[in-house]
């Protein structure tokens, strides 16, 4: 057998670290189920792999709906607040793009896709390689790459690693999407009770031993048969969505929010006590009282009522245990004349008196 020679050699062996950096890659990003997580591990590989100093993604977070939002500005290509930067999946440049998935320059594109509106986001951004994400005939993305730290152009070795990157990048995020889809209210977008469970059963274990507090709102419209009666069963739902989006807005990202029955809602409070959580409580309260709900078609006063209960492991043997007891704490807001929160431990100590 002949021996290799030293270039041949060379060539392999960075074949072989390549194709190891990708299987790494590919498992890193498989293994995600976050969506806005995975966007930012998609963006730090692009950069780190190909040397770019800044990287964008336009991405879609929900399969009905054909826009393509730009979702993560990594290391900031500079926006201008007043554009909206979305593209179309059903654009003339969203259909080229997933009948011609490869890399582009912006120039490039400009030479093949007659698409003034959508190549125009893109000018404003001014990348200097357009990496589409494209599963099956769906496009679920664009990653835009910034300045390069050695040198701008792109070889053919490196847009073809870039494919294979936005490959893995493409499917991680269809999963995504679909894991989003499956845990989400669509009425609400709030999350579905059964994915709050598994939530609140996971973070349990994993505070174990520890000294991180969790805390429990659940809520409840305020005699809400009264606005279905008097607005209509269509603007009760829009009550039912402008609440949500209140709910949404003040939690963290840590923070989960949602729809437990029809008008009823529950919150997990990631490392907070109940003083916290009742501070909260009170301005989701406060926000909810003082929304005017005529933009809806609701002429009608609006309140809810709250419970809050932090987790004690002592008296909470199981996630059945903190739901009843916050529940209780709801009932005695409702009992005690609505629009108010009532706390796990006033109770207690009513009890004890
Ligand atoms: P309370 O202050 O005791 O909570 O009085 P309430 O009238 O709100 O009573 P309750 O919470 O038991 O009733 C909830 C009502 O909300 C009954 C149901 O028709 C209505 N509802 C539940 N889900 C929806 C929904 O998705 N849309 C609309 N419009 N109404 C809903
Ligand atoms: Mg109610
Ligand atoms: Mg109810």
């Amino acid at each position: 057998m002949q021996p290799l020679d030293a270039d041949k050699t060379e060539r392999l062996e960075k074949e072989v670290f390549d194709l190891r950096q990708l299987l790494e890659i590919s498992k890193s990003l498989s293994s995600n189920l976050d969506y806005h997580s995975l966007l930012d591990s998609i963006l730090y590989i692009c950069m780190g792999q190909m040397g770019v100093t800044q990287a964008a993604i336009f991405s879609r977070n929900n399969l009905e709906i054909p826009g393509l939002k730009l979702m993560r500005n990594l290391e900031g290509f500079t926006l201008d607040s007043s554009r909206s930067y979305v593209i179309s999946t059903e654009s003339i440049l969203g259909n080229y793009l997933i009948s011609h998935p490869v890399c582009y320059t912006l120039k490039e594109l400009s030479e093949l896709v007659d698409d003034p509106q959508s190549l125009d986001t893109l000018q404003s951004i001014s990348p200097t390689l357009i990496v589409p994400l494209v599963v099956g005939q769906q496009l679920m993305g664009l990653i835009v790459l910034g300045e390069r730290i050695h040198d701008d152009n792109y070889a053919k070795e490196d847009r073809l690693y870039l494919l294979d990157i936005a490959h893995f990048a493409s499917i991680a995020i269809h999963n995504a999407v679909l894991f989003e889809m499956s845990t989400t209210d669509i009425m609400t977008l709030l999350k579905l009770r059964h994915y709050f469970f598994t939530v609140l059963t996971k973070r349990i274990q994993h505070i174990a031993h520890s000294n991180i507090k969790l805390s429990v709102i659940m809520t409840d419209i305020d005699f809400f048969k009264h606005v279905n009666d008097s607005c209509g069963h269509q603007t009760g739902d829009e009550v039912i969505k402008s609440i949500s989006t209140i709910i949404r807005d003040n939690l963290r990202t840590d923070d989960i929010g949602a729809r437990y029955g029809g008008e009823e809602f529950i919150i997990l409070l990631y490392n907070t006590d109940e003083k916290q959580a009742h501070e909260i409580a009170e301005r989701l309260r406060i926000k909810v009282s003082r929304t005017n709900y005529e933009d809806v078609g609701c002429k009608e006063a609006v309140h809810i009522s709250l419970g809050v209960v932090e987790y004690n492991p002592r008296r909470d043997h199981s996630v059945k245990d903190i739901i009843r007891r916050v529940d209780k704490a709801l009932y005695y807001s409702k009992e005690k004349g609505r629009n108010r929160t009532t706390t796990g431990s006033s109770l207690l100590s009513r009890e004890h008196q």
